[in-house]
């Protein structure tokens, strides 16, 4: 394993006074799937205290020094330390109640979660592997440090924290330790709801459809509205999938980004609400679109998502059944209203919408999506984006036109740039101005 230059010194700097350190946790795992790691986090037999005396010539970062950590500020970022520790009694699911100091790395490396998370190294040693993380990684395979019903039980975060690096990590989940994540998923109902937006945050864009129907149970239990549409039929011709089957392949569909994967998860959530079967049994689901976005809202209210997060989500939602026609006037006037940003995740997430129907429509539907970002692109490139802000006149220009500030101001000005945006009326000063004088 190669170590970075700055992370080596430390390392034999306490070599130097007689301690151990090693490169733990993700940083190894990292390095041995021929990721870069992002950071790189060490464990050592010094106790704090000790770490403070090796350490005293660099500035130190000392909120973890409880729990063990001290970070140690180099030119290359804090790095932190941790003594060799072990932990228990785990009452709110996340904070350890104790932890103790051991002797040992191996004794370190019992209390992490995953074989894969539980390896260290050092040069001179070489790997520190007391679960067969190594081999575990090789084959592709998931599993709990020691027995995994107790592990869950400690903390049930865990359960989410394994989904989403098998997911992240492609490997294949270990039966045992599926089993315990399913028999100890009770566990997840005293999370504290941020730490599970959290976790499903990182997870949601490294996990494909297949994962998420594998984890259909747990997702259904951190989202309970999820529950519903899990084998929902939708008795339709142009769905070959129930419902929740369809929101794992629009969620891969769309790009790699939370806002995105959020909303296409929750986009038909509303779906099951709104059900209804016409004389000829086919199945609709009239207003889900809005009915689904007024739960999302709720559900990542409940997640204590943050405000803006959930306000883009919700509209996605909201508007994800809308029919743009791929217009020149359409775009302008969607792009001046909504923005590059929004419309983009918006036909995004309906050209993912399309493409998990399972099913080869006559007329394929997306080709007017891709038209309309092409049409996006193009006003984008050429015209820049059209709003109140580049709109030719400004409301002091009106007032100097005779306009009382109020009211009727904002309205002539929206009229305006409609008028602008429909190509009736150039975005020129005195035209516009010509225009707002005759409503006078
Ligand atoms: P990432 O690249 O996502 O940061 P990571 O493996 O470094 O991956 P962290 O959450 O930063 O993950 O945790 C660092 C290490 O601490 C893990 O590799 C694991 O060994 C241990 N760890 C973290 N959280 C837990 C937990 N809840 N239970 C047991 N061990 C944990
Ligand atoms: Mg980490």
């Amino acid at each position: 394993m190669n170590l970075p230059k700055t992370v080596l010194e430390l390392m034999q700097t306490l070599n130097a006074q007689g301690f151990e350190a090693w490169a733990v946790g993700g940083c190894v795992r990292d390095s041995v799937l021929g990721i870069t790691p992002h950071d790189y986090d060490l464990c050592s037999s010094a106790t704090p205290e000790q770490m403070q005396q090796v350490f005293s010539d660099h500035q130190l970062v000392l909120a973890g020094v409880k729990h063990g950590t001290v970070g140690v500020v180099t030119d290359a970022g804090v790095v932190e330390i941790t003594t060799f520790r072990t932990e228990g009694d785990y009452s709110d699911s996340r904070h350890p109640g104790w932890v103790r100091f051991v002797p040992t790395v191996q004794e370190d490396l019992a209390r992490r979660d995953f074989t894969v998370n539980a390896m260290a190294y050092c040069p001179e040693k070489g790997y520190a592997d007391p679960f067969g993380g190594l081999e575990d990684l090789k084959q592709g395979v998931l599993r709990a440090v020691g027995d995994p019903v107790r592990r869950f039980q400690e903390d049930a975060l865990r359960i989410l924290r394994g989904v989403r690096f098998a997911a992240r990590f492609h490997l294949k989940i270990q039966q045992e330790t599926w089993d315990a994540m399913l028999s100890e998923i009770e566990g997840l109902d005293s999370l504290a709801k941020e730490r599970i937006f959290e976790e499903l945050h990182k997870l949601l864009p490294v996990a494909d459809a297949q994962l998420l129907i594998q984890i259909q149970p747990i997702l259904a239990r951190v989202i309970p509205e999820l529950a519903p549409t899990m084998g929902f039929c939708q008795y339709s011709p142009h769905h070959a999938f129930d419902v929740f089957t369809h929101i794992a392949y629009v969620t891969e569909g769309v790009p790699a980004e939370p806002v995105l994967r959020f909303a296409a998860l929750l986009h038909d959530v509303g779906k099951p609400a709104c059900f209804t079967q016409d004389e000829n049994g086919r199945g609709h689901f009239r207003g889900h679109a809005q009915v689904g976005a007024q739960m999302a809202d709720e559900i990542l209210q409940g997640l204590k998502a943050p405000t803006a997060f959930r306000e883009e989500v919700v509209w996605l939602i909201d508007h994800h059944m809308t029919d743009y026609p791929p217009e020149k006037k359409v775009v302008r006037r969607a792009l001046s209203r909504h923005g590059k940003q929004r419309l983009e995740r918006l036909i995004a997430l309906e050209i993912a919408d399309l493409a998990g129907k399972g099913v080869v429509e006559k007329e394929d539907g997306s080709v007017r999506l891709r038209k309309f970002l092409e049409i996006l692109e193009q006003i984008v490139q050429e015209e820049g984006q059209m709003s109140l802000k580049t709109l030719a006149v400004k409301g002091e220009d009106l007032i100097a036109a005779g306009f009382v500030p109020g009211k009727a101001l904002g309205k002539a000005l929206n009229e305006l740039l409609n008028l602008v945006l429909a190509e009736q009326l150039p975005n020129e000063k005195q035209a516009l101005l010509d225009q707002a004088k005759q409503w006078l």
